[in-house]
């Protein structure tokens, strides 16, 4: 019984961009399941709240959980997260890379930094954590789940930097499947859609109406639907399964 309620015992994850929306949910998921969570933001102080909150879903299976700060686009500095969070915590099981941004803007306005911006975080910031797990996690016979997003397979005006690096992600994550294969890591990437966050709190409610008229399942995702699917793959479901896409967005980009 216990082993289907906490199927992540004694697993390590790291969970970036974890103190607020989808990373917030997927920390507390894992939490839950008995992972013992390393919640990442831009600092440990913004990270303490989902940290405290994964310490009290994990008290059951006796998983622990820790606040960390770092930019995922300093390579360098993520290096040194990683390594701190193995000492620390025990090991790395499971990666899953969450933190992102926007910077939208239409082509011709965009400026360089916004282009970078969005590149930087999105897609170096995966990449940067990949590389630094991937050794513990070839020992750990581990998962990477990268959250790209529907736009990274279809595109949006005012959103290319954006798209961009979600696409960017996804060949990352192929690639990183292919790599890691032989040393039993799966890599996947799960693809949300439109999901209540405070990402998506600034569009507007008429252009809210629009979005969610073209979703056929008829409303917005929640923060835990994408947490579920992503709980899914870091799980023993998702032994078999590496290099797809599982796009988690109520048909909108069918
Ligand atoms: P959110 O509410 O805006 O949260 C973003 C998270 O990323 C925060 O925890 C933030 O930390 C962290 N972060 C941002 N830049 C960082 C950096 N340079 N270094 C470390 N952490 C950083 O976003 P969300 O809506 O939950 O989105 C989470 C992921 O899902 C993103 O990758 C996003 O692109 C993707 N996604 C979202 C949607 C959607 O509709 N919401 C759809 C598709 C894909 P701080 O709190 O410290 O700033």
């Amino acid at each position: 019984m216990t082993e289907i309620e906490h199927p992540l015992r004694g697993k390590v994850a790291v969970v970036t961009g974890a103190s607020r929306g989808i990373g917030r949910a997927i920390a507390l998921r894992l939490a839950a399941r008995g992972a013992t969570v390393a919640c990442v933001a831009t600092s440990a102080e913004r990270a303490r709240e989902s940290a405290d909150a994964c310490a009290q879903a994990g008290a059951a299976s006796g998983a622990r959980a820790a606040a960390y700060g770092v930019d995922v686009s300093k390579t360098a500095a993520v290096a040194e997260l990683v390594q701190q969070v193995q000492t620390e915590l025990g090991g790395l099981d499971i990666l899953v890379n969450n933190a992102g941004i926007t910077r939208d803007q239409l082509l011709l306005r965009m400026s360089e930094e916004e282009f970078d911006a969005v590149v930087d975080t999105n897609l170096k910031g995966a990449w940067n954590f990949i590389r630094a797990s991937a050794r513990p996690l070839m020992k750990s016979r581990g998962r990477i789940i990268n959250i790209a997003s529907v736009v990274g397979l279809t595109g949006n005006a005012g959103q290319s930097n954006y798209a961009a690096s979600k696409a960017g992600l996804i060949g990352l994550t192929r690639s990183v499947a292919k790599e890691l294969a032989s040393r039993n890591v799966c890599c996947n990437a799960v693809a949300p859609g439109y999901i209540d966050t405070d990402m998506t709190a600034a569009i507007d409610a008429k252009a809210k109406e629009t979005l969610v008229a073209a979703i056929p399942l008829g409303r917005t995702g929640a923060a835990d639907d994408v947490a579920q699917a992503v709980e899914y793959l870091a799980g023993p479901g998702g032994a078999y399964i590496t290099g797809q896409v599982l796009v988690v967005d109520g048909g909108l980009s069918l």
